[in-house]
């Protein structure tokens, strides 16, 4: 069993500022491994700088969809307009090498009894969103380690299995034994459940510890890039709701 402390980012989303201090606080709490769930780039205006400090920290990063169509020239129709955009963007603010290191990102990863995926087991190319116990159920299906984290909602929660599956909100939690965990980290660069700070997940494996950090960061710097860049208004104004 790891003795250490994982780090688990997620949806970083190209906000160089939360990042910063969310790496700060890993620091300071003894965090000794790093992870990510994907989606390091699109929506914030720092995509290379985020890319390349995940990418110095040697983490284990899974492929997000923004990740996915950021380094794919493939179609944005299914995209919200918004978020089209800022790929399209985004695709120009990366290099060659840059796109490559996201084309190489996997979907999924299994490292000593954990899975990673950014959105779901459950067919993670389609990119589904688990926002209720029954996509969390089809999920469980293929979850076949103890713990599995992801990202995609933004919204930090706890699915647990037991027979039937429980969601629980997601502050600090010690893991029963012959249960499975979907732990979605909550997202370091665009929160969505309407807390505007940073979020993250630190796990204790030894312990079977779980525990969200809220991280406050400069809001009005990513916002101000974001603007300067010309990227939508909405998603400067976004940040600030948590929404
Ligand atoms: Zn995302």
């Amino acid at each position: 069993m790891h003795a250490g402390k994982y780090a688990l980012l997620g949806d970083v989303h190209s906000n160089l500022e939360a990042l910063t201090a969310v790496l700060k606080d890993a620091r300071e709490q003894g965090v000794t491994d790093y992870i990510c769930v994907g989606d390091v780039v699109g929506y914030n205006a720092d995509p290379a700088e985020c890319l390349e400090m995940i990418r110095e920290m040697c983490c284990v990063c899974v492929r997000g969809n923004h990740d996915h169509y950021c380094s794919h020239d493939e179609s944005l129709d299914d995209f919200h307009p918004l978020a089209a955009n800022v790929i399209d963007w985004t695709r120009r603010q990366l290099t060659s090498d840059q796109i490559a290191y996201l084309k190489g990102l996997r979907l999924t990863h299994k490292l000593s009894g954990i899975t990673l995926v950014h959105s779901t087991l459950d067919m993670p190319e389609k990119w589904g969103y688990v926002f209720d116990t029954l996509e969390a159920e089809a999920h469980f299906n293929y979850q076949n380690t103890s713990v599995c984290f992801y990202g995609h909602t933004h919204v930090p929660v706890i699915y647990e299995k037991e027979g039937r599956v429980k969601r629980k909100t997601l502050t600090s939690l010690s893991l029963g034994l012959g249960r499975k965990y979907f732990i979605n980290t909550g997202s370091v660069g665009q929160p969505r459940d309407g807390d505007p700070r940073a979020a993250y997940v630190i796990y204790s494996p030894t312990e079977r510890l779980v525990e969200l950090r809220r991280i406050p960061y400069d809001i009005a710097i990513t916002q101000e890039k974001i603007r300067a860049a010309g990227l939508p208004e909405r998603l400067a104004k976004r940040l600030e709701l948590g929404r």
